[in-house]
């Protein structure tokens, strides 16, 4: 990307009024300008918001709705963040409203395979592109790739984007609600929305305990890319370890070598980790991984994040919705969060093109996200808490799981569809 909408379209959201063109550099009370107004205000523009506020640019019904977006964080700077996202078949579904073909990520790897395995225990399971009659499983990407894409294809929309956070609570009357935004330079200004879309999730280290679901996994995601030195290209690892699970995600790259790495296991144990020279981690990675790719010759771009669950019972209140990681926030085993998060975004497009920016939109979205939302939090909590216990009869017990799930195709299926498409009403 050339040029950041948010920089771009900083000159619009300036001349919205005349006060606000002339406003010192210098902070201005929220009362000095009349408050912004707007149908749907959308607060975080990552790729959650972004889709939102693409989908309802896109869609007739809601094309004449005004419509804003906040974020101080300008789209560029998402490329420096070292995720690699899993996007599912059924998101790349949904997303091809918003990323044609010549939009999509460049660098997304297609997913043809998912193998799950535990470690120095029998079992597992295979779910294969052949089983589902699909070209893919889904697509890995960076994080930064998606945001990217997403903001380009929201850019030439008239969405409104402001380089602004949101400060303080949103006041909310039953016609509206109102929140104060901080813009560079110009300081406190109310704005005044129908519908009031909470989309800046963040990571479970930056947030506030939610008051309904709050678990601290004490474990630590070590991220980064690999490399093997016998690639099998299009194949998703998934292996349950003693310390924690570990996923390597294919990222093509020359020679289809290179796998994205989360490896998750208790913060103590991270820490040590992340102290050893490449050489080191890659050799202890090779023992938890085994050789079914060969060796790990490289490792680059590490990070680490600190994991939990934050999730809302209900993301809705009034006028005001959640959603994406600001109304659930979950562990990465099997990569679910993005995915689940756009599913909100496209129930929400789809109430508010039918309700309006009116509660009863919100009142839809909340009865339509209930079960994908209970039944995807659950699954990842229980998986991201059964696969770690250490005791050594559970390790028999999910070796059995993994068994059946490999010999029992129905359910293989149903799982693997969830994983896709999660439940849609
Ligand atoms: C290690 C790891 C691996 C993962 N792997 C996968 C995977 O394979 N598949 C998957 O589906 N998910 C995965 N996830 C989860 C996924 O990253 C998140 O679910 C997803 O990023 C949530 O998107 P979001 O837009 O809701 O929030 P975010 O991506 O957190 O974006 C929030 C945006 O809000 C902005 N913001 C914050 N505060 C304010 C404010 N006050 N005012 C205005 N703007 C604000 C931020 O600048 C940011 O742009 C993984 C997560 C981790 C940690």
């Amino acid at each position: 990307m050339t040029s950041s909408p948010l920089s771009a379209t900083a000159s619009d959201v300036a001349s919205n009024t005349a006060a606000d063109a002339a406003a010192a550099p210098q902070p201005s009370p929220a009362a000095a300008a009349p408050p912004f107004d707007f149908d749907v205000t959308i607060v975080g523009a990552g790729p959650v918001g972004l889709a939102l506020a693409g989908w309802l640019a896109r869609r007739s019904a809601t094309r004449t709705l005004s419509v804003a977006l906040l974020d101080a964080r300008d789209p560029t700077r998402a490329q420096a963040d070292p995720r690699a996202i899993a996007v599912s078949h059924g998101s790349r579904v949904l997303l091809e409203s918003l990323l044609e073909p010549q939009r999509w990520p460049a660098d997304a790897c297609a997913i043809h395979r998912i193998h799950i395995s535990q470690h120095g225990q029998f079992g597992r399971a295979l779910i294969d592109r052949a089983e589902h009659g699909l070209s893919a499983l889904g697509y890995v990407a960076r994080y930064g790739s998606i945001v990217t894409a997403l903001a380009e294809a929201v850019s030439p929309t008239p969405t409104q984007w402001f380089p602004s956070t949101s400060a303080h609570t949103p006041a909310q009357t039953p016609d509206a609600v109102s929140l104060p935004i901080i813009r560079a330079g110009t300081g406190e200004r109310m704005l005044r929305t129908r519908i009031l879309v909470h989309a800046e999730g963040g990571l479970f280290s930056e947030q506030t305990a939610s008051p309904d679901t709050h678990r601290d996994y004490a474990q630590t995601a070590l991220v980064g890319v690999v490399s093997v030195s016998r690639p099998q290209p299009h194949v998703a690892w998934e292996r349950f370890t003693a310390t924690g699970p570990l996923a390597l995600l294919p990222l093509g790259g020359a020679g289809q070598t290179e796998f994205a790495l989360v490896w998750c296991c208790a913060p103590a144990e991270a820490a040590r980790r992340a102290a050893l020279a490449d050489a080191e981690l890659l050799a202890e990675l090779g023992q938890a991984f085994g050789e079914r790719m060969g060796r790990f010759t490289q490792i680059h771009s590490r990070a680490s994040f600190p994991l939990g669950l934050n999730a809302l019972d209900t993301p809705v209140q009034g006028r005001i919705a959640a959603i994406g990681n600001a109304a659930q926030t979950l562990h990465p085993v099997a990569g679910q969060g993005l995915n689940l998060g756009l599913r909100d975004a496209y129930a929400l497009a789809e109430a508010l093109a039918q309700h309006g920016a009116t509660p009863l939109a919100l009142t839809s979205f909340a009865q339509r996200r209930t079960l994908d939302r209970r039944l995807t939090i659950h699954a990842t909590d229980s998986l991201a808490r059964l696969f770690t216990l250490n005791y050594p009869a559970l390790g028999a017990l999910r070796g059995l799981a993994l068994t059946a799930l490999e010999c029992a195709p129905p359910v293989k299926t149903a799982l693997a569809r969830h994983m896709m498409f999660g439940q849609r009403r």
